[in-house]
């Protein structure tokens, strides 16, 4: 695939493919496309050329083929998001912000808070569910992210800097917490990374520089 800005190629060329419990490291120097590919992959970007494609148990389906409504509903559904900032929402607490995709999706109030609260149990948070995102630490608000693509049972999980605000301990506890509770569930998982101790835990690295890539290394 192929993505311009203006008169600069972010992308060029990029040919991949992510299966089921695989873990993927996108690792280059700044500039070299880390954040173009994850935004395109994720549906939240086009390529100029070139398709993403999601295979699905109903069958495939092309992302640039899909009105942006049909997106937005299949990146809620498929797709779970550990971002340093933005995705989780600060005014809301741990729980609500967990149980959010489930409401979007029809469940119930009840059910889906109830679901949100054991997750959080699960991910080591019990007691700190009604805290807001900005009274957790790093660590605590990236269990909550991972906790909310698992609330969806999410087929493709993006990481981008999952642990680069974080200690070594802690980026080494909440990295092990992603890949249990992605790829080892048989879900793909992407991260974008600077962190070679991160990119070593994952099944294989991807190197890119000026939008090619420029080294795959299956672990
Ligand atoms: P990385 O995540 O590896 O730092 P990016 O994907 O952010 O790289 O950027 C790749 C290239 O595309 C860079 O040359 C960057 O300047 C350019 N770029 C990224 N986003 C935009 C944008 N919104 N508008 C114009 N150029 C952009």
């Amino acid at each position: 695939m192929r993505v311009r800005y203006d008169e600069s190629v972010a992308l060029d060329g990029v040919d991949l493919t992510v299966g089921d419990g695989e873990s993927v490291a996108i690792m280059g120097p700044s500039g070299s496309g880390k954040s173009t590919l994850l935004q395109v992959l994720a549906g939240i970007i086009s390529p100029d050329e070139g398709t993403v494609t999601l295979l699905t148990p109903d069958g495939a389906r092309e992302l640039g083929g899909l009105s942006d409504a049909a997106r937005s509903a299949l990146r809620l559904r498929e797709y779970g998001f550990v971002f340093q900032q933005g995705m989780l929402i600060p005014e809301l607490t741990a729980a609500e912000n967990v149980a959010m995709p489930l409401l979007l999706t029809g469940v119930r109030k009840r059910t889906a808070m109830a679901r949100a609260a054991s997750l959080l149990r699960e991910l080591g948070l019990a007691g700190l569910e009604g805290r807001r995102i900005g009274q957790l630490s790093g660590g605590q608000a990236q269990r909550v992210a991972i906790a909310r693509a698992r609330a969806m049972d999410a087929r493709v999980v993006f990481a981008d800097e999952p642990t680069g605000a974080l200690d070594s301990r802690t980026a080494s506890e909440v990295m092990g917490v992603l890949l249990a509770e992605t790829a080892a569930q048989g879900r793909a998982l992407v991260v974008v990374t600077h962190d070679e101790a991160v990119a070593s835990r994952c099944s294989r690295v991807i190197r890119l520089s000026d939008g090619r890539i420029v080294e795959t290394a299956a672990r």
